[in-house]
């Protein structure tokens, strides 16, 4: 990439890192539902990935508004292809590992939910990093967009955490005694 000047530039490049965590979890969110054995946590882990989808195209719109009023596009960047998250390819290693761990459903299930709400954790800081950037520079579509996707890995982070806490932790305390 091409020297970054100022927080315009920084902000591109957290849209960049960001775009390539929702397509790795697009990818990944499935293989995520079939291991789980909880029938609402298999369903929790499909609305998100509907939802990722929609996240993925908020940034492309994202890109957009930032590419009309671009000093110069990043060439650089279109030869050379773009980011890659290393961070969500590293959780979503270390949750592979995880999953393929000899375990109870049960334990495989709490295991899934803790790799999952990482991702999420991740996704919430990089999103709220990239919020702030917008509303320094006074980019209000841009906030706006990035506003609600943050919103919404809250929404997840919180859902996995009910289900952690009232459903799956119960099971997994249980071990093999309460296999379903
Ligand atoms: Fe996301
Ligand atoms: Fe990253
Ligand atoms: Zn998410």
């Amino acid at each position: 990439m091409d020297k970054m000047l100022d927080l315009r530039d920084l902000l591109q490049h957290e849209i960049d890192d960001l775009y390539s965590a929702e397509e790795q979890i697009i990818e990944a969110l499935p293989k995520m539902a079939e291991k789980a054995t909880n029938p609402a946590l298999r369903q929790a882990l499909n609305e998100h990935l509907q939802v990722t989808r929609l996240q993925k195209k908020r940034l492309d719109s994202v890109k957009k508004l930032l590419e009309s009023e671009n000093k110069e596009p990043g060439f650089l960047e279109k030869i050379f292809g773009s980011t890659k998250c290393k961070g969500t390819e590293g959780l979503i290693k270390e949750g592979e590992k995880m999953m393929g761990e000899n375990m109870e459903d049960a334990v495989r299930d709490a295991a899934i939910i803790a790799s999952a709400q990482k991702i999420e954790h991740y996704e919430i800081s990089g999103y709220g990093t990239a919020r702030a950037y917008a509303m320094q520079l006074g980019l209000a579509e841009v906030e706006e967009l990035l506003t609600a996707t943050l919103n919404e890995e809250y929404e997840a982070d919180d859902s996995l955490t009910a289900l952690a806490f009232f459903d799956v932790n119960l099971q997994a305390e249980g071990g093999a005694d309460d296999e379903r």
